[in-house]
């Protein structure tokens, strides 16, 4: 356990008011209920931003409070400022638990599907668990949720293509890269053996451009370097999560590849190559790029990297520069899915990269990345269900890049709200007591909201609780200091909601300590009404 730093922090009250909210007002300050405030809106203890106040916490088993002075040293700097955006809703998804509840709906549905049949070509894919199935989201913000086969690991295959580019782009700029290779789709599959007005691969999407791309990142180094440095990349952009290499899948790809090394030849002889290049590392080097391998939490956390511009939101290291990421983005949209690429623009209208192992990776800038692993395909190479998840997911959600705006159709917009004011603030507070819904509500509170806040007419949050017979809500609020005594216009207090309802539970609760419940409402003293001029 790490000592916490010898410092008086009892001045500290913005950790104090941190801490409080972690704890849920201190209802709770054990471990497991500080883990549990975090997932809720979508931060894990294994966060990397969260290494300090997880050691903290090291040395307290999980039922055990926490004290305040244990972990202060972690509720302040940068901590502060992730841990308080979150427990006020000021991350880019601030519902997170009802998100991710969306997401865990689609992917059940999707999993019925089983149309479509594994890569065939090489026995490692061959072999490959054709029902496997996993999804997994990073925010931009880090906030993480992940569903199904989450600790399988598959090849990255064609996924590797777009980062071969962005590696080849950010290096070298994109007129040195674009003079090898072109940016339109090429209307063929991904391994045709064809080349544009220009002689050049259509894009860096399809194999002949992805050999291409690969030609292109630091061919001076050994061979050993020039795979690193794409190793590395991809550890990078995965914030340090799962990234490994198949020796058996990359032995494969090269033992069956005459295909690719038709390409690479076909291009050497148009003079497509930089000069000088060494056609058997390149594509040695293509091959073990196919053949590095992720998990879907991993996937997720590349394709978010790309959402955020190039800063991995785990590490907050820059990988890519905002115009490399940009133009590889612009690609993945036109050419990421091979020959169904329009029609994907089309009907989904993401950022998206697929590969032969069941690999689909989703990009929505400025929101998040979502990684689906299952490896039955479709006839263009494809993840069937996959690509039936995204459908599904911007049917569901307003991620469409070309949609008009949020309230462009049925879909819910999951985004942050912006710039809300105190009248929305008691709207949502009084309307998250009706509804039951408690993460709002702390929520809420996080945020300062005073809980004895009114609407016009003078019905607190307590009222509307006690009226829908929502005891937990009851319970919560007055754990917070709602006030009972306090009377809407029509002078009625919350318990006289509650007895209207015969709820005996709500009446037990708020008859505790009042004296009489009825003289104090019609005195209606101390409600704050909330008045739309102020
Ligand atoms: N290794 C595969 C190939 O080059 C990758 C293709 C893919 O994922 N579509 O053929």
């Amino acid at each position: 356990m790490i000592a916490p730093v010898a410092r008086d922090l009892k001045e500290d009250t913005s950790a104090r008011k941190l801490y409080e909210d972690l704890t849920d007002g201190g209802a709770d300050r054990s471990r497991d209920a500080i883990e549990q405030m975090l997932r809720t809106n979508g931060l894990a203890i294994d966060d990397p931003r969260l290494r300090y106040l997880s050691a903290l916490m090291q040395g307290y088993a999980q039922t055990i409070e926490i004290p305040f002075e244990a972990i202060a040293p972690a509720l302040s700097g940068t901590n502060q400022t992730l841990l308080s955006r979150a427990l006020t809703g000021n991350l880019v998804i601030p519902d997170f638990t009802a998100f991710c509840a969306e997401l865990e709906r689609l992917f059940v549905a999707v999993r019925e599907c089983r149309e479509g049949d594994v890569a065939s070509y090489i026995p490692q894919l061959a072999r490959a668990d054709a029902d496997g199935f996993a999804m997994a989201v990073c925010t931009v913000d880090g906030q993480r949720f992940a569903i199904g086969d989450t600790d399988a690991r598959f090849g990255v295959q064609s996924t590797c293509k777009p980062i071969n580019y962005a590696i080849a782009l950010d290096r070298l700029g994109i007129d040195a890269v674009h003079r090898h290779v072109g940016r339109e789709p090429s209307g063929h599959s991904f391994n045709e053996i064809t080349l544009n007005a220009a002689r050049l691969p259509h894009n860096p999407m399809i194999n002949a451009g992805a050999i291409m791309c690969a030609s292109l990142i630091a061919p001076g180094l050994s061979a050993a370097d020039r795979f690193d440095s794409v190793f590395q990349t991809w550890r990078a952009l995965a914030g340090a999560g799962a990234v490994g290499f198949d020796n058996a899948v990359f032995l494969s790809e090269r033992d069956t590849a005459d295909r690719n090394f038709a390409l690479a030849y076909f291009m050497r002889e148009n003079g497509a190559f930089p000069d000088g290049t060494d056609l058997k590392a390149t594509l040695e080097l293509y091959f073990q790029c196919c053949s590095i391998t992720i998990d879907a939490p991993g996937l997720a956390t590349v394709a978010a990297t790309f959402a955020n511009g190039g800063v991995c939101p785990l590490t907050s290291e820059r990988v890519f520069s905002n115009d490399t990421t940009k133009n590889c983005l612009s690609l993945m949209a036109s050419c990421g899915l091979y020959d169904f690429s329009g029609e994907f623009a089309f009907t989904v209208g993401l950022p998206a990269k697929s590969g032969v192992s069941g690999a689909l990776f989703l990009t929505i800038p400025g929101v998040c990345g979502i990684a689906l692993w299952s490896p039955r395909l479709d006839a263009l190479g494809n993840s069937v269900r996959g690509v039936e998840f995204a459908r599904r997911l911007t049917k569901t959600f307003t991620f469409d890049s070309f949609a008009d705006g949020p309230d462009a159709g049925a879909q819910t917009n999951p985004r942050r709200r912006s710039a809300e004011t105190i009248v929305d603030q008691a709207t949502y507070f009084c309307a998250a007591a009706a509804k039951g819904d408690l993460t709002e509500l702390r929520r809420l509170m996080a945020r300062s909201i005073d809980v004895n806040l009114a609407d016009y007419d003078g019905r607190t949050a307590l009222h509307l609780a006690a009226s829908e017979g929502r005891a937990d809500v009851l319970r919560y609020l007055l754990s917070r200091g709602a006030d009972r005594d306090l009377s809407d216009r029509w002078g009625n207090t919350a318990l006289f909601d509650a007895q209207r309802n015969e709820d005996a539970e709500s009446i037990a609760l708020l008859q505790t300590c009042t004296t009489s419940a009825v003289s104090a409402s019609k005195a209606r003293r101390g409600t704050k009404v909330l008045s739309l001029e102020g």
